[in-house]
Parts: C-alpha cells; sequence; structure tokens
C-alpha cells in the first residue's frame, strides 16, 4: 500500500493511481482500476453522491468548522463510536480544551475524566500526546503534508485523509466501512477486490479534484444512511439508476 504521500494533491482523479509504483501487483491493480468503470460511470457516481448530499447530509457540529483540532476531536471520537453518542461529547470536550495548546499541557487524569463515557481511553491518551507532539514539533500548527500526519499517535490513514480533505480541501481520499460498503455495491466488486488496499486505491480513483470535502462526507452519510449494511434503502438511494450491485451488471 504507497502511502498518501504519493496521491499528488491537486492531481486529476483518473491520473492518481498513475503515480503509484509500477511494481507487478501494482500493475495487475491498475488494470483492474482501468476496468472499474467508464470515466462517465465515476462521474455521475461523484455528482449524483454530491448532490445528494447538498440537499441531505447530516447537520453535524464538526461539519460546521474548519479548525483541524476540531476535526481531529471529533475523528478521534468517531473512531469507536456512534455519531449520536460522540454528539454528546464534543462540545463538552472542547470547552474544556478549546485550542490544542490547552489539551496539550492539561492534566492527563482530568483529560481522562473529560473522556469518560466515551470508552476505550487509548484513543484520549493518543490525541493528547498528537497535541504535544504538535505544540512541541510545529509550533501549534497542523501540519499539512499527509507523511507529517499519519505518524502522529492514533492517526491512520483515514483520519489523515478526513484531516486534509475537512481542514485543509486537500484532494485526499477516505476509506471507512461506510464508504467502503458503497464502494463494493456501487461497483459491484467481485470478492477478490474487496480488499482494503484495492478499497483504497479504488476510493482514491473516484475522489473528485478540488470536492474531496463533500464526496468524503456524501459516501460516508450515504452509507451511514441509506446504503447500511443489512438492508440498504435501494428504493431512496440516489446512485440506484447506475448501480451495478442494483442492476445486476457484471464486470
Ligand atoms: S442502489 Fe442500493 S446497493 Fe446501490 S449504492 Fe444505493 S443503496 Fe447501495
Amino acid at each position: 500500500m504507497p502511502p498518501l504521500a504519493r496521491v499528488k494533491a491537486n492531481a486529476p482523479p483518473f491520473l492518481w493511481f498513475g503515480f503509484l509504483p509500477q511494481k507487478p501487483a501494482m500493475a495487475k491493480k491498475t488494470a483492474a482500476l482501468q476496468r472499474l468503470a467508464h470515466p462517465a460511470t465515476v462521474r455521475a457516481f461523484q455528482r449524483r453522491l454530491i448532490s445528494w448530499y447538498r440537499a441531505y447530509g447530516r447537520d453535524l457540529p464538526w461539519r460546521r468548522t474548519r479548525d483541524p483540532y476540531a476535526i481531529l476531536v471529533s475523528e478521534v471520537m468517531l473512531q469507536q463510536t456512534q455519531v449520536q453518542r460522540a454528539m454528546l461529547y464534543y462540545d463538552k470536550f472542547l470547552q474544556r480544551y478549546p485550542t490544542v495548546e490547552e489539551l496539550a499541557r492539561a492534566d492527563e487524569g482530568e483529560v481522562r475524566e473529560t473522556w469518560e463515557g466515551l470508552g476505550y481511553y487509548a484513543r484520549a491518551r493518543n490525541l493528547q500526546r498528537t497535541a504535544q507532539k504538535i505544540v512541541a514539533e510545529h509550533n501549534g500548527r497542523f501540519p499539512k503534508r499527509p507523511e507529517e500526519l499519519i505518524v502522529l499517535p492514533g492517526i491512520g490513514q483515514y483520519t489523515a485523509g478526513a484531516m486534509l480533505s475537512f481542514a485543509f480541501r486537500r484532494d485526499a481520499a477516505i476509506l471507512d466501512t461506510n464508504a467502503a460498503r458503497v464502494l463494493t455495491r456501487f461497483f459491484a466488486l467481485p470478492p477478490e477486490q474487496q480488499t482494503t488496499s484495492f478499497l483504497w486505491t479504488v476510493a482514491r480513483q473516484v475522489t473528485p479534484s478540488g470536492q474531496a470535502h463533500l464526496f468524503n462526507q456524501a459516501i460516508m452519510d450515504l452509507g451511514a444512511t441509506t446504503c447500511v449494511a443489512r438492508t440498504p434503502r435501494c428504493s431512496v438511494c440516489p446512485l440506484r439508476p447506475a448501480c451495478r450491485s442494483v442492476n445486476g451488471e457484471q464486470r
């Protein structure tokens, strides 16, 4: 899996995989991607998702800010917590620690106390360690390069992509379980292409240049509310006209 750094920030979406190293396994993957869908289908996928999101996207508090610190807090909370529950803690945490500097110098026991009820306390510990590193090593400013984000405690590929697209409006892809389900169903990916590695490559390919922040929220929302795990609500899905799972198309 190539690091996010290999994805040129302003590259057109269909060229993204062109920057990946052409080792034999990668060449095979690239060939599979080129067969993924006609560019018009991918454009329809992007357009339908984004216009649906503009009309029906969830109004969540962390979507009203571009403050990378607040977005990081929300993303770390959401790592193992449902949206509704995270909403109960998000404002409270930011009121107690409104800046990265305040979280960095806070007493660890108090941070734990503020986090109590969310569980998985290691997340709070990593969040504070990340805050301390940002203050100590980046002068309190969040780095905008994926390779600098991904080495911070508790920040993986997904969180780095979320930070880059939501806070910095970079053309970075994300992949969570909701997005993976939408991609798998829409493109009717066969089992051998449902690997995390391949799905990340698909996500990078279909993320539209200049609109990653909208597209990423849209695909996660559609997976959370419509293309749900057990009984997808295809009758109200904006992707239905082109969805290969619903239309029984084979690739
Ligand atoms: S049409 Fe159905 S299966 Fe296809 S993306 Fe929409 S909800 Fe998912």
